[in-house]
Parts: C-alpha cells; structure tokens; sequence
C-alpha cells in the first residue's frame, strides 16, 4: 500500500462549469489522499460533492473515517462541505485539523457557512461525528503517516501540507503566491529567464517529493497584473520544484478565466523551462477525476 491522490477539484476561486473547461473540469479545489489505511481529505471546494458522491457508489454507503486538512477558508475551499454526503451518515468520524491544540478557527468557520442565513441545514444538525483536532505545531504521526504544514503567502495566510508514508511524499501547496517568497524576486520579474531561488526552509519541505500538487494559477505573461492577489507564477513553481529535486508536479488552483487550451499551454510553457534547464520534472496540469498512484 502506497498513497493513492485523487483530484475532485482543481480550479481556483469559483466553479466554472461549462464546455471550455471540461477536460480539467470546473470543481473549486478538494483532494483526496489514501495513505496506508487513512483517508486525507484536502480542502473542502465544490468538487467534494463529487468526492461524497463517489464514497457512496464505490462503498455502498456513505460512512468514513477521515482527516480533513484545510489550506485556509475562502470560499474555493470551504463551500463543497455542506454537500458532503458521508457528513450526513451517523457513523462517519471526521476529524478537522488545526495547527496547534489552540488553533480551532477551520472547525469554528465551517459551522459559520452553515448558519441558517447561509444553508438549510444546520452544522450540528450534522449526523456524523465530527470532531477538532490538531497537528503538534509542525510534524505528527497519524497512524504512520507524518503530516507536516508550511506557513504560505496569500492574503490572510493558507497553508500547505506535506503527507509521507512509507518513504513516499506528497505535498499540497495551494492559494501561495510563491513569488513573494523568492529570494530573487525583483530580478526574476524583471528578466523571467533567471532560475528563481526559493528560501531554504521551503526548499525543505518540499525536498525530493514524489508529486507537488501547487497553485500556478497564471503565466509569466499574466502575473504583473496580479501582484498580491495571492497566487503564483507557474514557472515559479517549475524552478522551485527544480531546485527541491521534486519528481511530479501537478499544477493545480486553475484560473477561472482559463479554458483548457489556454491551461495546456500553460503546461506547454513550464514543461519547455524544465527542458531549458535541463530537469527531470514532470509537470502536468491537475486534472478532475484523475489517480495516481506512489508505492
Ligand atoms: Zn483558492
Ligand atoms: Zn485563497
């Protein structure tokens, strides 16, 4: 048993349903990660609905026990929550992370977008058991898997998570604008071609991953128009990916306004800068319904 990774939800910012999005698919963002015997679910954007939904036909029923990791609380990946059908089943368990033991603000804001002005039902109206619970302000063990977060840019903090089983390791990074990070940030915006360097301590985290699922929400060309909106340069994310010697990497937080062509040349783009450098990356462009398998 490896970690198996699933893509429920791959676009940025709002759903986008429609023919022009279709091959990526149009669900704001949720991951699923099988690591040994646990089930990590990452984010909880519109494309949980189709996760729910698939728990219940591959199962036969609705119930779960799982870890829910939220970057942060827009609504990209918060909103599929309430739609979630095994948090209606009596005896699903789903345990909801903070930081540290004190830090409970996903628990409290995922009762908030359920409050009788927002939905129907209520969150403790809920059948399932759903509980708080915490990493140890950095690393913890769950059952053999070691879940450890990063502090991200991106206006009122996201966080990614990295999940390691077995000498495997996946990372999730969305909704960071990476560029801020660099360490050589005005001089890549001015000339794009220069390798961009990233701080040591990221470059840590995300060593030698098997796969990077990261935001690289706009091209080279975009970005200038976007500074601060909390998202980063997909070739960023090839240089850093590069420097960290990570194996895959699946960019994901596709822009709303993209349509499959333009996130294929995206794609295009970043796998041309990993051949410039002469790097042994696969990037690829997260895809809806997609798993992929590290044993
Ligand atoms: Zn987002
Ligand atoms: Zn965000």
């Amino acid at each position: 048993m490896g970690i198996y990774v699933t893509f429920w939800g791959v676009r940025g910012s709002i759903p986008t349903p429609g023919h022009a999005t279709q091959r990526y698919g149009g669900n704001t963002a949720c991951i699923e990660v099988l690591a040994g015997e646990e089930l990590f679910i990452l984010d909880g954007g519109s494309g949980m609905r189709s996760l729910g939904q698939d728990i219940l036909n591959r199962q036969g029923h609705p119930s779960i026990k799982a870890h829910l990791l939220f970057s942060h609380s827009h609504w990209d990946h918060i909103q599929g929550f309430p739609f979630f059908i095994p948090a209606y089943s009596g005896s699903s368990i789903m345990k909801i992370y903070g930081t540290n033991a004190n830090d409970r603000k996903i628990f409290e804001l995922l009762h908030g977008q359920m409050q009788d002005r927002y939905f129907p039902v209520q969150f403790s109206d809920l059948g399932s058991h759903i509980q708080p619970d915490h990493l140890d302000n950095g690393k913890k063990d769950i059952n053999g898997v070691s879940v450890d977060f990063f502090n991200t840019h991106h206006p009122g903090g996201s966080l990614a998570y990295s999940i390691s089983y077995k000498g495997k390791k996946v990372v999730y990074s969305t909704d960071n604008e990476l560029d801020m990070l660099l360490l050589n940030r005005d001089a890549t915006l001015e000339d794009t071609s220069i390798p961009r360097r990233a701080p040591p301590e990221l470059l840590n985290f995300l060593s030698g991953a098997d796969l990077v699922i990261a935001d690289g929400q706009y091209t080279d060309e975009e970005y200038p128009s976007k500074i601060n909106w909390g998202h980063a340069r997909a070739n960023t994310l090839v240089d850093v990916c590069l420097e960290a010697q990570v194996k895959n990497l699946a960019i994901t937080h596709h822009d709303p306004m993209h349509s499959d062509d333009m996130v294929d040349r995206k794609i295009q783009e970043c796998r041309e800068r990993v051949a410039r450098f002469n790097g042994g990356l696969t990037v690829f462009g997260a895809r809806e319904g997609v798993t992929l398998k590290y044993a």
